[in-house]
């Protein structure tokens, strides 16, 4: 029996691939600490949680209408609004079984053969992916870490053609943790204003994860007259501890959210019932503890970046947003051949990191630090002691 021809384009995920072998060998008895996957480790809110408990003993266990229940796409409406700058209308939000889904959906429904995606490389690894997967073109556009990691306005230009379907942004970005100022998106803008036919798929899912002073600045919030070619993604995962959840929401033209939502009414339906409910309460009530994580993530990261510098072959810059460092480790190549195995003997060691391969990237690995800082501690002596 053979697969499609789709399915052969694309490759299991690289992140979920790692997070689920380091499951297996703990399930075996090895001592594995695991930082390949991106969630962080605090509880999810009991006021979040209580609502998912009362939404099953109060029967909220069928069918909702597939974009999502009326009481979830206010409440994301009222997260854009409040949180991005976004100004959107519930009818215009579509609830999905997170991000990923939204973003499979929203590129399944818009894109032809041959049809390019401009992606910033080091990417997120499931971005080209889903672009091949839908029979798109991903085009890498190449950063580097003295660049933040940032792409440039000359560099988008230059590489925007007559198939060029979507941009896809990424801030704070993963594996990088670059954060795109107001003035880099200003910039984009502009070059945006030259190319109509280009829409953005603006990833904000770690919007509340930045280190750097202000707001977080997103597209369709500084520019609304492009707003309607552009969808912004975010959710419940990252920002409110709440990954097995499985809600993503997005703001966008009608026009998409409704061709969406028709996939979505083929593939899974509604999302889960029970998620939604938890997921108007984290929309809806006290968001306080969420700078008080933000800047336990912040030390975090400092604790992580100094020890992983410190260790000689290894360096990082410090990332402005999300919970990745992405780790240059080229001094070890001669020894170990490839990325792939430099983790494979990390793992041998204890640790479970992500290839920087499976970002695009080259020689190097991506850690997360969602992890408690006595882990995040251990696993830094490890990487080490695997290094000696
Ligand atoms: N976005 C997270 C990560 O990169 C979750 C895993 C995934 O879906 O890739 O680790």
């Amino acid at each position: 029996m053979k697969t499609s021809a789709a399915l052969s384009r694309i490759a299991p995920s690289r992140t979920t691939g790692m997070t689920d072998r380091a499951s297996a060998l703990r399930a075996a008895g090895r001592d594995i600490i695991s930082l390949s996957v991106g969630e962080p480790d605090f509880a999810t809110p009991p006021h979040v949680a209580d609502a998912a408990k009362r939404a099953i003993d109060e029967g909220q266990t069928r069918y909702t209408p597939v974009a999502g229940t009326i009481a979830l796409r206010t409440a994301a409406a009222l997260h854009f609004q409040r949180d991005l700058g976004i100004a959107t209308v519930p009818e215009t939000v579509i609830v999905s079984s997170g991000g990923k889904q939204a973003i499979f959906h929203a590129l399944l429904a818009t894109l032809d053969p041959g049809d390019e995606v401009l992606i910033p490389a080091p990417w997120w690894v499931s971005y080209p992916e889903i672009v091949r997967f839908a029979g798109g073109v991903p085009v890498d556009v190449p950063t580097d870490a003295a660049g933040g990691y940032r792409i440039t306005a000359e560099q988008l230009d230059a590489l925007i053609t007559p198939r060029t379907r979507w941009l896809l942004l990424n801030s704070p970005g993963n594996p990088t943790g670059s954060v795109y100022s107001a003035d880099d998106l200003g910039k984009i803008a502009n070059v945006l204003d030259r190319h109509p036919h280009v829409m953005v798929l603006s990833d904000d899912i770690y919007a509340p994860l930045r280190y750097l002073a202000g707001r977080h600045v997103t597209l369709a919030a500084l520019r609304p007259d492009l707003a309607n070619r552009v969808l912004t993604v975010s959710g419940v995962s990252k920002s409110h501890a709440m990954t097995g959840f499985r809600i993503g929401v997005s703001a966008g033209p009608g026009w998409l959210i409704m061709a969406m939502a028709k996939l979505q009414s083929h593939s899974s339906g509604n999302p889960c019932s029970i998620s939604q409910a938890a997921a108007v309460a984290a929309f809806e009530g006290p968001q306080g503890y969420l700078a008080d994580w933000c800047g336990q993530f912040r030390t975090r990261r400092d604790t992580v970046v100094s020890a992983i510098n410190a260790i000689p072959g290894l360096s990082t810059p410090a990332p402005d947003g999300a919970f990745y460092c992405l780790v240059d480790a080229a001094p070890h190549m001669s020894r170990f051949g490839d990325d792939e195995a430099l983790c494979l003997h990390f793992l041998d060691h204890g640790v479970a990191v992500v290839a920087a391969s499976a970002f695009g990237g080259k020689a190097g690995f991506r850690i997360s630090f969602a992890a408690d800082q006595a882990t995040l501690d251990d696993a830094c002596r490890r990487l080490a002691k695997a290094l000696r």
